[in-house]
């Protein structure tokens, strides 16, 4: 693996990253978007301070076994890397199960790999036209909605997350929300924005318990948080 696969960091173990599963999460480095409230800016370009061996990472991954029992691909956005398959199957081939976390940007590249994998995070933006409003990227809302439209055809267990930050508009979010349910989502978690500070920035929805429990009748599973 060369040029291909970017690794920015390894947590060697998680207890969130992965429903249900202690995981190691991977993180590729590089985003072709940027959203107003990124949670791992250091991750965006593509050029990572500190670079990682793919060989190194799978050495350590041997070591893990037994002690996890998943391994998650996150980001950045893990699918802007060419050399995700390669890195997929090589951990396919160390027994662990497979996590992705994206946001959607290459619907035919997760088409590629979504057969492999165990479980997606996948991160809903806004209503699918609003998207650039978040992404600053004009066809990403596009982009998200195919990529959706695969992990629904797949038999891999996902969960949709979003992110609320405060500029975000409720009658959007709740379209959103709207537009994932008459997709076929059954599992919504929306989640509290942090600041640079780690601190929380909660937005209005989450104090409307009408609002929220009229959201969560369109969803089996609807999680809030923090
Ligand atoms: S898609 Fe994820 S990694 Fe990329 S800019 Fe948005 S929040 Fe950051």
């Amino acid at each position: 693996m060369g040029d291909d696969l970017c690794v920015g960091g390894v947590v060697p173990l998680t207890t969130i990253d992965y429903p249900g599963c202690l995981s190691a999460v991977v993180f590729l480095q590089g985003c072709s978007w940027r959203c107003r409230y990124c949670h791992n800016p250091h991750l965006q370009c593509m050029a990572a301070s500190e670079v990682f061996a793919w060989e190194d990472v799978l050495s350590l991954l041997r070591l893990r076994r037994g002690f996890v029992e998943a391994v998650v691909f996150s980001g950045g956005e893990p699918l802007l890397q060419t050399g995700l398959p390669e890195a997929v199957a090589d951990v396919a081939a160390l027994g662990f199960r497979l996590g992705l976390h994206t946001a959607g940007a290459f619907p035919d590249r997760l088409e590629a790999i979504v057969s492999l994998l165990h479980w997606v995070g996948f991160d809903l933006k806004y209503a699918f036209d609003n998207y650039q409003f978040i992404t600053g990227v004009e066809d990403s809302g596009e982009m998200a909605r195919a990529s959706l439209k695969v992990l629904l055809k797949s038999n891999t267990d996902f969960e949709v997350r979003m992110t609320l930050h405060e500029s975000m508009e409720a009658a959007v979010i709740i379209e959103a929300l709207e537009e994932a349910a008459a997709l076929g989502v059954k599992n919504v978690a929306l989640q509290k924005c942090r600041d640079k500070d780690e601190n929380i920035v909660e937005h209005p929805i989450f104090s409307d318990k009408l609002m929220l429990g009229r959201m969560s009748r369109c969803f089996d599973s609807f999680q809030v948080r923090g």
